[in-house]
């Protein structure tokens, strides 16, 4: 990959950040998302003193490190440190070589709907077709609430993840794995938005009931290549014109 291109994802990864931020899916200074880069190393938000919290990053906020946490690069970890849950990121992408991005956010609607006992299910269709997939074919659970910062944690988070591209951490948060950072953060907005729909149903009274399997057939699954780059450039927009 050449200077340019590192600075590219870089800067893409920043931005992911700052949507995730704006979608109200990380709060403060907690969550980060990361993008595999070769055979053994990663771009990921790290830490620094000059801080100022996931709604704020920085294209230099985002280094590049070895799997292990080592720098990647000559200088690539000095003034920053590598987040205590890298073993998330590093697992999930020795575990599924097609994912090429990782999430991890804090999503306040997702940790209460599960907390209240929640399943996610597939409670609406063409409001958010992508979603109504995504939970047709199920969100797992990892059920321990604990900072995930051993790769014995981050396997075993991974192992409850299973085939799926997300997982919910209970009293947590959840991580989002994709073939691009756009549609990690894509589809985390997507389980958010499932969450938020469930709580408020709830809240109102109702019970939550899966659509008619009938619908499924004119639910059509586009995938995310045709979907995902027009509802980038909507989430980009909303953060450099917000
Ligand atoms: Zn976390």
């Amino acid at each position: 990959m050449t200077t340019a291109e590192l600075a590219a994802a870089r800067a893409e990864i920043a931005q992911a950040c700052r949507v995730a931020a704006a979608r109200g899916l990380v709060d403060g200074i907690l969550g980060h998302i990361s993008a595999r880069i070769d055979e053994d190393r990663l771009l990921i938000r790290c830490r620094s003193d000059s801080d100022d919290g996931v709604a704020f990053t920085r294209p230099d906020d985002i280094r590049l490190i070895r799997f292990d946490g080592t720098p990647g690069a000559t200088g690539e970890l000095d003034g920053y440190r590598v987040p205590n849950e890298l073993p998330i990121h590093v697992e999930t992408l020795l575990a599924h070589p097609e994912h090429r991005a990782v999430a991890h956010l804090h999503p306040p609607a997702v940790v209460a709907a599960d907390l209240a006992g929640i399943t996610i299910e597939p409670i609406y269709g063409a409001f958010d077709i992508p979603g109504a997939w995504l939970a047709r074919h199920g969100v797992p659970v990892y059920p321990k609430a604990v900072l995930i910062r051993t790769a014995e944690l981050g396997k075993e988070m991974v192992a409850a993840m299973g085939d799926r591209p997300v997982v919910i951490c209970r009293g947590h948060g959840i991580t989002s794995a994709a073939a691009t950072v756009p549609q990690a953060v894509l589809q985390a907005i997507s389980l958010d938005q499932l969450a938020a729909m469930s709580l408020r149903i709830r809240a109102a009274g109702g019970t939550l009931t899966p659509i008619d399997e009938s619908d499924w057939a004119d639910l059509p699954d586009l995938g995310p290549s045709f979907t995902a780059d027009a509802a980038w450039r909507h989430e980009i927009a909303r953060v450099e014109t917000g």
